[in-house]
């Protein structure tokens, strides 16, 4: 395989060099190799620990926000979810930290920027970031003892993993069930039908690599002793890599590494790399999945086509495929897009499709969803791949792909360390060296000249050797109508079967172990042996990313690295008729996907990847900061170099101005076929959204609007939208006049705004005129309309909860209640407030005792709403109640110290001091309305809290105010139909 050599005397990084001497032993620690990545303006260092061999990869950057990680080759044995449940587990306490649940406590001791756990497929790694490094020290500490020194107690298996357990706990002749977090997690996944079919994929191509997460159905046979021998094995600094980014020092970490390693020995893992399936020959899997309640009955298929393609440890191979994939499905332009989903094949690509490299073998697939004839989508694959052989790619689109990497680089993200960790881990657990998955420069440079010299060749060699005449792994899944059905027998005949063993011993020791979890969910815990940031580590003085305010063109100079972001909006407070809101959204989409009366959208979007890094359109709503009246502004935004920012305004000029409605409307529908296709898992996938929206929009109109634009209220205009694009005159009327008519309200040069974000005055000033060459194309003046969003009516509800019926295995639930405006001085102790019930109520009612994946209560500062939620929930009317008696509990119940406010503020300003990039500076300003000044008045008022501040917004804000409640799930044999409002979606 080609492998890269760079030479550290061609860069500039002499001193960063110097600092780390390749031979060097640090801590018990040996710098093996080191390489200068200049582009990105870092430096890599790859260590060994002598004694036990685990590898230490750190980034030696100048960024202030530090990434610490631990990643361990998990390969699963089986589906029971072991290594799952034991990533979940090992956070359940620790020797030194021998709490419940240390890591979900560190959340609000910390200024962290980013705290997780992930179980990939073959690996399970533990990451963070924070810019605080007193932070960093005490997360890291948590984290390796955590994974290293676990108690992995009985019981936290039960609460995580899986167990039996009464219905009611006070009722001894109450019903067995399963409950468990992981059990529930995965069950929810699985009511999602993109998750099935992605997991069924992976389930059938990689039958070795098992089901990482866990099968419901076979989670239940895992074992309490399973889940101690797997810990371990895998847990142990031999097969463990660890990795730092950033600009804190590497001394302590290693000191800090060689302290907790050196107490372990040497193991030689023998490094097991499961392989795929060995498809010699073309191979087919059909399997069944939930039904899509919102896509038309015929165009339930979804169906891939997968080949193998080399594996990731060949980086240039991998990158090279990775472009090929790029050029054949990516964009409108692309040949797959336009065979396959304009053509209306499929509604939309499946989710498998595209390069997978996640794993040890590279995977190129081909798939659709919404589709009916699986035959045709066969043979249309077939000859687009065909064809690739016969005519060479456009050089301008490979040349598009190449600039969007150059520019890539220079346009700078403040998660840039996770990403790059993201990046590596999935190769570097198995065999790929990441140094030569770092040296982005050089593999551009070796495809630029490939490119140069061979053309279109080496793309079709890459094509021919893995792809034409290749055996393939044809894999589809049909809806069937009885598929959650079907998981619900199942379930019950695995729990009645389980029961049926049981004796009036065995039932008794259930009743008791369920009693005493609940009692330890309970007990209060002395938290003092946990570190903790304190109030004093917060700055009183925050962050200020002033700008230079215009009329019409405000501006903001800092380091961009040679880029330009420019932003546009104009205010449609007074624009919109009521009867066109809910087309806002799929206005916006029109404009990035249908194209002008002279070019397609596909040659606008070539024009817009050679030249820019991307130009978007939305129509955005939120409160105002002092009224709380809706603010609706229609945005466009796009980036480029600075030489060529009249590329992106001749860009919003063809989208904005250009759009033609009328003649494309195949491809209008198309884009509506599209979005239907995607309802439903983006309901799956965050239903507490979707229901915090509704019950919101009961009490703001902003948060009417936002539904009617977003919400379930959209789902129920794109279903209803997609039945009608068979039926012309329908089609006319309902669609294609409706967006038109929006347009003549919503396209005009009066009450537009610019702001603009470079490196430079000068630059300014020619942005400046080329801004005014913009403005001069578009209309003086749109429509006239006399409603304005303020009067936007908000929805009316009956007083009871609403059920909005989904075939899901679990629900997703949501109440909401007003609060007070950004300038009201009581916003900040509602924030606060909140935030006490989630850590100190509501996680344990909804997540530990409840069963639920995720639940608690958030206060939008912005639109002044208090909403609970919970994710994923098994017990969706318990969490009801738990939400409506929040303001009895803060009052009565709740024994909160000045430390758990102190540890509430903390969480809070994770997200008020997070850093943020070049290109977000002053952009809250620019689109809130929200000044330095007022902010710095927020975070005085927020570190100032009280604890009978917070006790007097529970009295005013949670007892006697209107509330609204929502779930989105089944209906329950409890909801009845007095008692609740139960909506169909369809
Ligand atoms: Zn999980």
């Amino acid at each position: 395989m080609l492998r890269f050599k760079r030479f550290a005397s061609q860069y500039n990084q002499a001193k960063l060099l110097r600092k780390y001497p390749v031979g060097t032993i640090l801590h018990g620690y040996e710098i093996k190799r080191v390489l200068p990545v200049p582009e990105m303006k870092f430096i890599a260092v790859d260590l060994q620990h002598s004694q036990t061999g685990s590898q230490h990869l750190h980034i030696d950057r100048d960024d202030k926000n530090n990434v610490f990680s631990v990643a361990f080759k998990t390969n699963p044995p089986d589906s029971t979810g072991v290594a799952h449940i034991l990533e979940h587990t090992t956070l359940c306490g620790s020797h030194k930290y021998p709490v419940r649940d240390p890591f979900f406590k560190m959340l609000n001791r910390s200024l962290s920027t980013f705290m997780n756990a992930m179980t990939g497929h073959d690996y399970t790694f533990y990451p963070f970031s924070t810019a605080n490094q007193a932070d960093f020290k005490n997360l890291r500490d948590v984290y390796l003892d955590a994974t290293f020194n676990p108690l992995l107690k009985h019981q936290d298996f039960l609460q995580e993993g899986w167990r039996l357990e009464h219905s009611d706990l006070k009722d001894p002749n109450s019903d067995i069930i399963y409950k468990g977090v992981v059990y529930n997690e995965m069950k929810g996944q699985m009511s999602s039908s993109n998750y099935q079919f992605w997991t069924k994929f992976q389930q059938s191509i990689y039958p070795s690599l098992n089901n990482s997460g866990g099968d419901p159905q076979k989670i239940t046979n895992l074992q309490y002793h399973d889940l101690i021998s797997f810990h371990a094995k895998h847990y142990h600094p031999s097969n463990a890599k660890t990795f730092t980014y950033g600009n804190f020092p590497l001394d302590d970490t290693l000191h800090r590494l060689n302290e907790e390693f050196s107490l372990h020995g040497r193991r030689n893992l023998k490094k097991e790399i499961p392989k795929p399936l060995d498809f010699a020959t073309e191979t087919r899997v059909t399997e069944i999945g939930e039904v899509d309640p919102m896509l038309p009955p015929d165009k339930q298929l979804k169906t891939s086509m997968t080949w193998l393609c080399g594996d990731p440890s060949n980086v240039y191979d991998t990158f090279v495929l990775r472009v090929i994939g790029n050029l054949l499905m990516d964009g409108h332009s692309s040949p797959m897009y336009q065979e396959l989903i304009e053509s209306g094949i499929g509604y939309d690509f499946a989710v498998n499709s595209g390069v997978d490299s996640t794993t040890a073998a590279n995977f190129f697939t081909v798939g659709v969803q919404g589709c009916s004839d699986a035959s045709r989508f066969e043979k249309t694959v077939h000859s687009v791949l065909e064809n690739t052989l016969k005519k060479p790619f456009e050089p301008k689109k490979v040349e598009a792909i190449i600039e969007q990497l150059e520019l890539s680089k220079k346009n700078h993200k403040t998660d840039f360390g996770l990403q790059l960790l993201y990046s590596l881990v999935p190769g570097w657990i198995n065999k790929t060296d990441p140094f030569d998955n770092l040296v982005f420069d050089d593999i551009l440079s070796q495809f630029k000249s490939d490119w140069a010299e061979q053309g279109d060749g080496f793309f079709r060699d890459v094509i021919e050797r893995y792809i034409i005449d290749k055996p393939c792994f044809y894999f589809s899944m049909e809806a069937d109508p009885k598929f959650s059905q079907t998981l619900e027998l199942e379930e019950a005949g695995r729990l009645s079967q389980k029961v049926s063993q049981l004796d009036s011993a065995d039932k008794e020791t259930i009743l008791k172990r369920g009693m005493q979890l609940q009692e330890s969910q309970n007990s209060l815990e002395d938290l003092s042996c946990l570190p903790t940031l304190k109030i004093k580590d917060i700055p009183r003085k925050g962050d200020t990313y002033g700008i230079q305010k215009r009329p019409q063109i405000s501006h903001r100079i800092t380091d961009t690295n040679g880029i330009t972001y420019l932003r546009g909006k104009r205010s449609l407070n007074n624009a919109i008729p009521l009867h066109l809101y809910p087309y806002l959204s799929l206005f916006a989409d029109c404009l990035t996907s249908l194209g002008t009366s002279s070019e397609s959208y596909s040659e606008i979007e070539d024009e817009m990847k050679l030249h820019t890094g991307g130009v978007s359109t939305s129509v955005s709503v939120h409160a105002n900061a002092e009224t709380l009246e809706p603010q609706v502004d229609f945005n466009f935004e796009g980036y480029s170099l600075n030489a060529k920012t009249e590329y992106v305004l001749d860009i919003w000029r063809k989208l904005i101005v250009e759009t033609d409605i009328s003649k494309h409307s195949e491809k209008l529908k198309v884009l509506i076929r599209s979005l239907a296709s995607s309802n439903t898992s983006s309901v799956a996938e965050s239903g507490h959204s979707y229901a915090r929206g509704y019950t919101g929009a009961h009490l703001l109109s902003s948060r009417a609007i936002k539904e009617a634009m977003g919400g379930i209220e959209q789902l129920k205009l794109i279903t209803r939208l997609s039945a009608v694009l068979d039926d012309s005159a329908l089609f006319q009327a309902e669609v294609i006049d409706k967006l038109v008519e929006l347009k003549s309200y919503v396209i005009a040069k009066d009450e537009m705004k610019f702001f603009v974000t470079c490196d430079g005055d000068k630059q300014v000033t020619t942005v400046e005129s080329q801004i005014q060459i913009f403005l001069n194309s578009l209309p003086d003046q749109s429509q006239a309309c006399s409603f304005s969003a303020a009067k936007y009516p908000t929805l009316t509800a009956s007083g009871k909860p609403t059920l909005v019926t989904f075939p899901f295995q679990v629900h997703y639930t949501a109440h909401s209640r007003m609060g007070v405006p950004y300038v009201h001085a009581d916003g900040a102790s509602l924030q606060v407030l909140s935030n006490l019930l989630t850590f100190k109520y509501l996680h344990r009612e909804i997540r530990e005792k409840g069963g639920a994946y995720g639940g608690g209560a958030v206060y939008s500062a912005l639109d002044g709403l208090l909403s609970f939620y919970s994710y994923r929930d098994p017990h969706p009317l318990n969490s009801l109640n738990v939400f409506n008696n929040c303001g009895k509990y803060a009052l009565e119940k709740a024994d909160w110290h000045t430390s758990n406010l102190d540890e509430a503020k903390l969480t809070i300003f994770q997200q008020v001091d997070a850093p943020i990039s070049p290109s977000s500076e002053g952009v809250t300003e620019f689109s809130y309305g929200i000044s330095d000044d007022m902010r710095q008045k927020r975070r005085e008022q927020l570190l100032d809290v009280t604890l009978s501040d917070v006790r007097n917004v529970a009295e005013k804000y949670l007892l006697d105010s209107k509330s609204v409640s929502a779930a989105i799930g089944p209906k329950l044999a409890e909801m009845k139909e007095e008692l609740w409002d139960v909506k169909q979606l369809q």
